[in-house]
């Protein structure tokens, strides 16, 4: 199989925020090729409200399988790092959200690329801006900078550090 460049959201609200994020992208590191990683930001929760601040991050990087492969992956990853079972939206130790899969438009089989709510979130785009602004998000064929110009609050997000830590 070709190798697509792919990007990941991860977040994490829930325990050793940062050490959740430190193992998550080590594991994905076993699969994904030539990882480029945004700094750390911490970011007000969003849908439901009575919970933890998350610390939010994206990376990029190749990687040789299908997308659904992808998602099984993240999906084992998240595993490891032991989250359990939440509701949508609810606090979590880990989340590894696929945002891109090459160019490629895809819905079927419950998974959705590119992401569905990466392109108002606030979150995901100012993290995304840092590593590849200039990016056209497929099917939407908007880059990934003029999103942010259309982002309405940018206050819940606020740059935190690193996966060294806190800056
Ligand atoms: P959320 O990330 O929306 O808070 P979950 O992580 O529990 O919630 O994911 C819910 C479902 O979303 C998963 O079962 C997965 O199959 C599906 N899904 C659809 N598209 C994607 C995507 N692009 N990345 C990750 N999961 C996705
Ligand atoms: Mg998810």
């Amino acid at each position: 199989m070709i190798q697509r460049k792919i990007i990941l959201a991860l977040g994490s609200n829930l325990g050793d925020r940062l050490n959740h994020l430190n193992v998550a992208v080590n594991l994905l590191n076993d699969m994904i090729d030539d990882i480029r990683c945004s700094s750390v930001y911490e970011t007000a929760p969003w849908g439901y409200e009575a919970q933890p601040y998350f610390l939010n991050m994206v990376l990029s990087g190749s990687y040789r399988g299908s997308a659904i492969s992808l998602l099984r992956f993240c999906q084992t990853t998240e595993r490891i790092i032991g989250r359990t079972p939440s509701f949508i939206y609810g606090p979590r130790e880990i989340d590894i959200d696929i945002l891109v899969y090459g160019n490629n438009v895809i819905d079927k089989d419950g998974l959705t690329i590119p992401h569905p709510k990466m392109s108002t979130r606030a979150f995901v785009l100012i993290p995304l801006a840092e590593i590849h602004p200039e990016l056209m998000i497929p099917g939407i064929n908007i880059t990934v900078e003029e999103l942010v110009e259309r982002i309405e609050s940018t206050t819940d997000v606020v740059k935190w550090g690193s996966l060294d830590g806190v800056s």
